[in-house]
């Protein structure tokens, strides 16, 4: 603990144990890797004032945290509102990624998830008429994998719960033939709701720039310049946030970031006798979210490289094709469709690694010269640490 910069200290013990050790995070220290190009030395910004580009959720939940902060944000949109492309379906899934071996990815996903939790139902607490529906997500033995983690879980029954077929359909209100994960806490919510209210709690901190595209970044005495369509400058600041998904390599400074699109498509259907039973979010190769006014939300296909936004019959077809095989005759095997009761199709920006991407945008010059040869498996403590990007 002290190595990742907690002071230690031995204090009075509880119940039998006469002492116990306290860690407590020492300020303003980081938690250290042991990889030097993590390791970039903290900025020091003049004021607190960042702009955020993107208005879907990534850029409002940061422009929010940031507002919690004491920061004042301009957060820059292309369209006329927030949440238009990948936040704008009706109903999202929330829900862990857990992994049966410890690593710093899954110790990242369970906190990311607890903490999402947590500012979920604070914000419920104030206003019950938010969407987030804590109902339980069921994720159903569609492959091996999933097997494996059912047979071998070792995690808190709040957190996810192994079942078999029988105990699942109790829980999903529909018949259910497979072994299951249960996610107790787990649930559903328009994120288009969630980027308003997160906007509303920042109490003007927040101020929003409609159908403005940025089109370059430009650094000039410490300050970052935007430029809008027209060629304008449209802002300045110390702190520029992207959030921009797929268009966050769209600039000179970031075209280096293996950002791709995947096309993803919902479909809607109007519920049946049989589908308005289900209770919970459940999920197979397909999933299916609890009816909503009459309607199920059901997603989603993903297709890697595919940037088009139109709605695809097919696309329809292969979302009921997988429900149809975790839960049999819910709906209409044979409704194929001129796109039954209409969905939506909307793009995921994706990674090679598949996770998210955080943090200072890497000056791609310094690392050229100084990590070439990573590859060679050379030890880290024999490379220099990283440096912040540069606003010359
Ligand atoms: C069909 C489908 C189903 C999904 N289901 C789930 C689910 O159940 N659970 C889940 O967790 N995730 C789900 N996802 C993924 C989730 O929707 C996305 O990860 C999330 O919405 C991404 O948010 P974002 O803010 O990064 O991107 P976006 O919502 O795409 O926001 C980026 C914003 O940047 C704006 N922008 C782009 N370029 C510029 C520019 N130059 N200047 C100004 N503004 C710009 C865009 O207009 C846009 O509003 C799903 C995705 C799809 C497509």
């Amino acid at each position: 603990m002290s190595a990742l910069g907690f002071d230690v200290e031995k204090v009075l013990g509880f119940a039998k144990k006469r002492e116990m050790c306290r860690g407590k995070l020492s300020q303003g220290s980081e938690c250290y890797i042991g990889l030097p190009w993590f390791e970039v030395n903290k900025c020091r910004y003049n004021k607190k004032h960042a702009i955020v580009v993107g208005a879907g959720i990534a850029g409002v939940t940061t422009a929010w945290a940031l507002a919690q902060g004491g920061w004042l944000i301009d957060l820059i949109e292309q369209h006329g509102a927030i949440a238009q492309e990948g936040s704008g379906n009706p109903l999202s899934i929330l829900m862990p990624r857990i992994s049966l071996n410890e690593s710093r990815e899954s110790a990242f996903y369970s906190v990311a998830y607890l903490k999402a939790i947590r500012e979920l139902t604070k914000l419920k607490k104030e206003a019950p008429d938010f969407s987030w529906q804590q109902g339980g997500v069921l994720q159903l033995a569609a492959s091996q994998r999933i097997l494996k983690q059912i047979d071998k879980l070792n995690c808190a029954d709040d957190f996810v719960q192994g079942l078999s077929a029988q105990e699942a359909s109790e829980i999903a209100g529909v018949p259910i033939n497979d072994k299951a994960l249960f996610f107790p806490m787990a649930g559903w919510l328009n994120p288009r709701d969630l980027c308003e209210r997160l906007i509303k709690d920042s109490e003007g901190r927040i101020n929003l720039h409609f159908n403005t595209t940025i089109t370059r970044l430009c650094s000039q005495n410490g300050h970052w310049q935007l430029f809008n369509q027209e060629g304008q400058v449209k802002l300045e600041s110390e702190v520029v946030v992207l959030a921009n998904a797929t268009h966050a390599n769209k600039f000179q400074q970031t075209d280096w970031l293996p950002l791709q699109p995947a096309r993803g498509q919902l479909s809607f259907r109007t519920a049946t006798t049989k589908s308005k039973g289900i209770r919970c979010a459940i999920c197979y190769e397909a999933y299916v979210l609890p009816e909503l006014a009459g309607r199920h939300v059901i997603g989603a296909t993903f297709k890697r490289g595919d940037s088009g936004t139109e709605l695809r019959a097919c696309d329809d077809s292969e979302n009921m094709r997988k429900l149809e095989r975790g839960l049999p005759g819910i709906f209409d095997a044979n409704d194929a469709n001129e796109i039954r009761n209409k969905g939506r199709a909307a793009l995921r920006a994706i990674t090679p690694d598949r996770m998210p991407m955080v943090g200072p945008v890497a000056d791609v010059d310094y690392f050229k010269i100084h990590y070439h040869d990573l590859y060679k498996g050379k030890s880290a403590s024999t490379y220099p640490k990283g440096v912040n990007p540069k606003v010359s």
